[in-house]
């Protein structure tokens, strides 16, 4: 006898087939649809048209710098002029560029504070002038116009750079302003950079010293720095860098390390940064004052500015640069001059004193 075989193989098969049936449906499912043959619903066609679309306006950005207000005479010679235009222009090429390439507006003003330290010529880190006692004492402030996040330390010794510390309160502490021991106590945690304390001594501020002394009272030499920019993402950010008055004394602390008073941002505004009598910048809380003037009486950054520093502070008190979200800037001062920087995405590039 012949082995047995089955007697219906048709049938067999069929269930075979019947058996595989999900599984067939799965995979039609997954597989990529078939070129579709009206050309609308074609990957490559939709690909051609969207590169054909009109390109994107130029990304907005904008910076603003300054190197402190104050009173200073036309006839200085050629070569101090130009030494801080110089460092002005070095100062507003690092910002420019770090918005131009994308990056954002915080880091921008943070370059920008950092150089500006590191140069003696001016009234912050390297260059700053002398308390009454004839040692140093610095103040930082940024401010981040998204959160309103900021960070603010003030009378600090032995930091190198106090804006990069300012922004390490901001980032990696629950608080916004650290003071004298506790910050440097903060800058020893965070490990940033530090300097024995002669290293911010220049001749120029100790002459200023010797000369404060004698008329007996505190006096302002001008050159803080500060920055506020706008970078391609539509965000603000403010930032300012002090050592404060000559010959100030009792721990004396001024606007700059104030939030709202010489720093403050707000995405829905502007970002501002001051320069001047820090006293006055306080009583009139002059940066934040500028941000309400636009957000609740619908005044431009200018037209707030120009209230602000015109109509409210004295004459000789100071001045502010500011950045709207619109990327208008505003570079205002009541004082004979105002070491300053404005760059924007349309090409505009200046620095100026008076
Ligand atoms: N505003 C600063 C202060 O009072 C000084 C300055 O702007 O030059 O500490």
């Amino acid at each position: 006898m012949s082995p047995s075989v089955p007697s219906h193989p048709s049938k067999t098969f069929r269930r075979a087939l019947l058996a595989l049936a999900p599984l067939a449906l799965l995979l039609a499912a997954a597989a990529p649809p078939a070129a579709s043959p009206d050309p609308a619903n074609r990957a490559d066609v939709v690909l051609r048209s969207a590169e054909a679309a009109p390109a994107p306006a130029v990304p907005k950005w904008a910076i603003a710098i300054h190197g402190g207000a104050g009173t200073m005479p036309k006839d200085i010679p050629e070569s101090e002029k130009q030494a801080y235009l110089g460092s002005l222009s070095k100062a507003l090429t690092l910002g420019r560029d770090v918005l131009a390439r994308g990056g954002t507006s915080l880091d921008a003003v943070e370059a920008v504070v950092r150089f500006l330290e590191d140069d003696p010529l001016f009234n912050a880190g390297k260059g700053a002038v002398y308390t009454h006692e004839g040692t140093h004492e610095l103040d930082a402030a940024i401010m981040d116009g998204r959160t309103l996040a900021c960070g603010s330390v003030a009378a600090l010794k032995t930091v190198k750079n106090p804006i990069a510390l300012a922004r390490l309160v901001m980032e990696k502490s629950p608080h916004v302003f650290l003071v004298g021991d506790g910050a440097e106590a903060f800058a020893t945690a965070m490990k940033v950079e530090r300097v024995d304390p002669h290293y911010f001594d220049t001749p120029k501020r100790w002459q200023q010293l010797q000369e404060a002394l004698k008329k007996e009272k505190e006096q302002k030499d001008r050159d803080t720095v500060g920055a506020v920019a706008l970078d391609q993402h539509g965000n603000l950010a403010a930032a300012t860098s002090t050592g404060g008055l000559t010959n100030k004394r009792f721990g004396r602390l001024g606007d700059v390390p104030v939030i709202g008073a010489g720093t403050y941002a707000n995405n829905r505004t502007c970002a501002v940064s001051a320069t001047g009598i820090g006293e006055e910048f306080i009583k009139h809380t002059v940066s934040h004052d500028i941000s309400a003037l636009m957000e609740y009486s619908g005044l431009t950054l200018q037209q707030a500015a120009d209230r602000v520093i015109h109509q409210k502070l004295k004459p000789g008190d100071g001045g502010v640069i500011g950045v709207a979200h619109d990327g208008s800037i505003a570079l205002v001062f009541n004082s004979e001059g105002m070491y300053r920087g404005a760059a924007d995405a349309n090409g505009r590039f200046e620095v100026a004193i008076w």
